[in-house]
């Protein structure tokens, strides 16, 4: 079963109406729902976007996070996607903010659901980018940023970002045995 709660305890008033709301089940789902006007409050999946960027050398962009969750470890250059932006916009902005490059973005690399138990973005859209200006420099929610070599990776976060880094190995191995 899904550790996901659709109808948290933590949502007591309708956003609407002000009203306490009530748990009833909707669809498939208990949800809260306001018994004045009706509001069904659902548990949207938060949204992250990242882009996978290589260098010339075929080293990998990491940066280091000094932000919860997963605080000292490395992760792919990202961020959450607020309401009404595009994903591609805010992934370049993520990266020029995280590692002071600037990236232009190549195509989208996957699509990735985190598990439930796992902080942070429930599905991860990952772009491929490369890099077109700017200089290496960590900032914003992260404190050190650098191209790693894909034999010597640091300890890396997130299950969306070892998955795209499996991938990106298998890749490189078949084309070395090619
Ligand atoms: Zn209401």
């Amino acid at each position: 079963m899904s550790k996901i709660n659709s109808a948290p305890d933590h949502v007591r008033f309708c956003v609407r109406c002000g009203t306490v709301v009530s748990t009833r089940l909707v669809g498939d789902k208990m949800r809260k729902v306001c018994p004045r006007c009706g509001f069904v409050h659902f548990t949207d999946p938060k949204v992250g976007v990242g882009v996978l960027v290589i260098n010339e050398n075929g080293e990998v962009l990491l940066v280091r996070r000094t932000m919860r969750p997963e605080i000292g470890r490395w992760s792919l250059p990202a961020g959450y996607l607020d309401q009404g932006e595009d994903p591609k916009v805010t992934a370049v902005r993520e990266v020029r903010e995280e590692t002071g490059l600037c990236v232009t973005i190549d195509g989208l690399l996957d699509v990735y659901h985190n598990p439930p138990e796992q902080e942070g973005a429930s599905i991860f859209i990952l772009y491929r980018g490369h890099v077109i200006g700017g200089s290496l420099m960590a900032g914003d929610d992260a404190d050190a940023a650098a191209f790693f070599n894909l034999d010597a990776l640091p300890d890396v976060a997130f299950a969306s970002t070892q998955a795209a880094i499996i991938a990106l190995q298998a890749a490189g191995d078949r084309r070395s045995q090619e």
